[in-house]
């Protein structure tokens, strides 16, 4: 089978290959701890990579995708949704409020609700729209400074205002801290979202998505993994350190 050798050979070289290769190790980790292998959606992030890299995969099956870039994603985008109007575009990086408007006709799920003022710029922007997207509050795990989410200790406060706005809260996302094992903050955000009694959780990435499985995910959002790595310029400006 393609997907096991390329698990033996590291990562393997076609779209198609890591798609089953990303999957076939999503499955693994949920039948482990006897999940249900189907609530966890895979999130494609293809901030970086144009069309040309992006159309195998859609070809392939995937349906699902996130940019962290309200103006990248713009760019390339509308073309593709117009040929796959099935796609579900999610936004997983941070949103300035005057980009609201932009971010609420391009994509299907905003993850990066943070802070009560751009709460309230999407609801207001939604109902002008008339277009409801779900939305993931962000959360601050590991309370790093230069990092973007609400503190761990706004995160119950934050998502009943989310609630009182009329947003669909669907979880929490968070992306843990480069230098600590990811385990605890995955533990920790699920307890949060407990607290909240909220169903989605996404968490986990190309080096730990499996772990944030375990931790009870239900959306992990994969980018080298299934693109191979980002150019070193984009990467410094993105938003993790691999
Ligand atoms: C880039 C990015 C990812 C994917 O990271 P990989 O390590 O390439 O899988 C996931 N989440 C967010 C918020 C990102 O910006």
């Amino acid at each position: 089978m393609n997907a096991e050798k390329a698990a033996q050979s590291g990562v393997p070289d076609s779209a198609e290959t890591r798609l089953e290769w990303v999957r076939s190790r999503m499955a693994k980790a949920a039948r482990r701890f006897d999940l249900e292998p189907d609530r966890v959606q895979l999130v494609a992030v293809s901030k970086t990579f144009g069309p040309e890299a992006i159309t195998p995969l859609i070809t392939a099956g995937q349906r699902v995708f996130g940019e962290n870039r309200v103006q990248e994603a713009q760019a390339k985008w509308p073309a593709l949704k117009e040929e796959n109007p099935d796609i579900e575009l999610h936004l997983i990086g941070p949103l300035q409020t005057n980009k609201v408007r932009d971010a609420v006709r391009l994509f299907d799920v905003i993850e990066t609700v943070d802070r009560e003022k751009l709460a309230r710029a999407l609801a207001r922007e939604m109902a002008a729209q008339g277009r409801q997207l779900p939305v993931f509050v962000q959360v601050n795990i590991g309370g790093e400074a230069q990092k973007a989410g609400c503190a761990i200790e706004d995160t119950g406060e934050l998502v009943a205002l989310c609630r009182d706005l009329g947003l669909a809260v669907k979880g929490l996302m968070a992306i843990p801290p480069a230098d600590l094992p990811p385990g605890p903050c995955f533990a920790h955000l699920a307890q949060l979202a407990r607290d909240c009694d909220l169903a989605g959780l996404s968490m986990g990435m190309s080096g730990d998505f499996e772990t944030a499985i375990a931790m009870g995910a239900t959306h992990v959002r994969v980018g080298s993994a299934l693109f191979g790595s980002r150019e070193t310029v984009n990467q410094r400006a993105g938003v993790t350190g691999n």
